[in-house]
């Protein structure tokens, strides 16, 4: 008698070998063999050693169906074991297509659905492999997230956005030899295992891909920047913390301090770590004076001459300069943002009332509010207060908003202005230009300045109609009698080309950083204001 359940057991545990044996050994089958094709399980018999291997079984569609061939082959056996054959090779056919499918599943758990490229799993599985093969102290681990890749969506679409990401992705998978490894992690986030050699070659590649987007019948040319994280492997630990979690803390800074490649080194990694201890500090390091004002003055293009100046904080911990970018997102979540912008509004104001008192020439002066302040439903008053409590006349300060998406934040906004308005403080919109801009906020908001966002002459990904857009935005808000004024100019092509657009003042890099009041003053007696008599 044939053991059936020794057979099923023997399916089970994926003893295919074993169950073939079986089957042999109770037809007195020379050879039994099963394979997959096209998704077909195949199963081929011989009668004898010296037969050539034809196929007794070709199986396999959805409803399990045998179709036999060779039939006369069965001539020799009853009706009994052809039925045997029959409940067998069915079982064996069942379990094989199952198995296929797990496989399917299973590979489709290690790759992105949309790039179809590994997945952090298959990353992992792919470093897994190489491990044995290459010394990982050769190489550089890496996390890439695209800038601003929310304005193609919103743009362009989804449908052209996840077309874009392909593209970005395969550029990347192109670029791999055989002993490296990347994964698509997921909508605009990526990583790679490339050698330390490559770096250069790479981080050009990642940093700058031009893709094709078509829209609306029209193609557009936008410049993918990927923003870099990456740590150089200094051992032979290719496990996830070592491999994507440190490349992540050095894109996450990336971001937040707006640069474009940045390496973790174990200084990095210590001002971050105790970043993320701010928000139980917070306080104490306020109260301790430990966070400090910085002014980055803004100019006049043509005269070169100092029209205004920002008050941006930093944060000086363990003798780092922490920048705002690090700290500023934790403490939006947790609300506390308000007090340090308050706390940045009365240095600025003490500082002004003592420029005033020694009768020096003063620049207007901005600072920042975060969206999260206007929660706050007395916010108006407490700025007010601030203005009024160092006898600060209102020109002297403007304060930089952000605007939103949002229908009722936007409203909040709008009250806000409204009430700086009445009391003659004036007001800026702040990186303006990053997505929701129009002509609305013009009409909506009354405020005195607006600030371009230095994406826009970094041309990250604005189109030729951005480019008029903007402009006509430019000259809409001097039509209003709104000041223009261009953040992040670094080169003076950058300044030209804005000129050229009607904007004719500048905050950048190409005529000074962010400094310390010390140096912001020397500057100020050095370069001049507009307002020198
Ligand atoms: P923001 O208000 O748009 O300030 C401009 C940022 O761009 C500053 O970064 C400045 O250092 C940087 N920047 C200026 N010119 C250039 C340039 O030519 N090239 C480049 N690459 N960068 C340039 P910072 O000081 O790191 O501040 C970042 C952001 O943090 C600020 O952006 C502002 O949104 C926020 N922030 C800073 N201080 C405060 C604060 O006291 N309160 C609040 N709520 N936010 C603040
Ligand atoms: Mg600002
Ligand atoms: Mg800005």
């Amino acid at each position: 008698m044939f053991d059936f359940l020794n057979f099923l057991e023997l399916l089970n545990n994926q003893s295919i070998d074993k169950a073939l044996e079986s089957i042999k050994d109770l037809f007195h089958l020379a050879k039994i063999d099963v394979k997959l094709s096209n998704g077909e399980v195949i199963i081929e018999y011989a009668l004898n050693n010296n037969s050539s291997k034809k196929p007794l079984v070709c199986y396999s569609n959805d409803e399990f169906t045998f179709e036999f061939y060779n039939v006369d082959s069965f001539d020799d056996y009853s009706k009994e074991q052809i039925n045997d054959i029959n409940v067998l090779l069915r079982l064996l056919s069942i379990h094989q297509k199952t198995s296929m499918l797990t496989k399917k599943v299973e590979d489709a758990m290690l790759i992105n659905m949309t790039s179809h490229l590994p997945n952090t799993h298959g990353y992992m599985k792919n470093l897994k492999e190489l491990s044995g093969r290459i010394d990982p102290k050769e190489y550089n681990a890496y996390f890439i997230n695209i800038k601003g890749f929310g304005l193609v969506n919103r743009l362009f679409g989804s449908e052209q956005g996840d077309k874009a990401i392909c593209a970005y992705a395969h550029m990347i998978n192109d670029f791999l030899s055989k002993d490296e490894a990347m994964a698509h992690l997921g909508g605009d986030n990526f990583c790679a295992f490339i050698k330390r050699k490559r770096h250069d070659e790479f981080v050009n590649l990642v940093t700058m891909c031009p893709v094709k987007i078509e829209a609306e019948g029209k193609i557009h040319k936008v410049n993918l920047i990927g923003v870099v994280g990456y740590v150089e492997i200094n051992d032979n630990d290719l496990s996830y913390p070592n491999i994507m979690s440190n490349s992540s803390i050095a894109c996450q800074y990336a971001r937040a301090t707006k640069k474009i490649v940045v390496k973790l080194t174990p200084e990095l990694l210590e001002m971050v770590n105790s970043a993320k201890r701010i928000e139980s500090i917070f306080n104490e390091e306020l109260e301790k004076g430990n966070f400090v004002v910085y002014y980055q003055p803004k100019f006049d293009i043509k005269s070169g001459k100092i029209i205004g100046v920002e008050a941006l904080s930093r944060w000086i911990n363990n003798g780092n300069v922490i920048p705002p970018g690090v700290f500023v997102p934790i403490l939006e979540k947790n609300g506390e943002i308000v007090n340090l912008d308050l706390y940045v509004l009365e240095t600025l104001c003490k500082d002004i009332a003592k420029y005033r008192s020694l009768g020096h020439n003063i620049v207007p002066a901005s600072c920042n509010l975060s969206r999260s302040d206007f929660s706050i439903p007395d916010i108006e008053d407490k700025v007010i207060n601030i203005i009024k409590k160092y006898d600060v006349k209102t020109k002297d300060i403007v304060i930089e908003v952000t605007e939103t998406t949002n229908l009722e934040e936007n409203k909040r906004l709008a009250k806000f202005i409204n009430t700086m308005n009445q009391n003659g403080i004036m007001t800026a919109i702040d990186d303006f230009g990053t997505g929701y801009s129009s002509l609305s906020v013009l009409r909506d908001f009354k405020v005195s300045e607006i600030k371009i966002d230095r994406s826009f002459i970094n041309r990250e990904i604005l189109t030729d109609s951005d480019e008029i857009i903007i402009g006509s935005i430019i000259d809409m808000a001097k039509r209003l009698n709104i000041n223009v004024i261009c953040e992040g100019v670094e080169t003076k092509s950058q300044a030209e080309f804005l000129t050229k657009l009607g904007c004719l003042n500048a905050q950048g890099f190409l005529y000074s950083k962010p400094i310390p009041k010390q140096d912001f003053e020397e500057m100020l007696q050095s370069v001049g204001t507009i307002y020198d008599k």
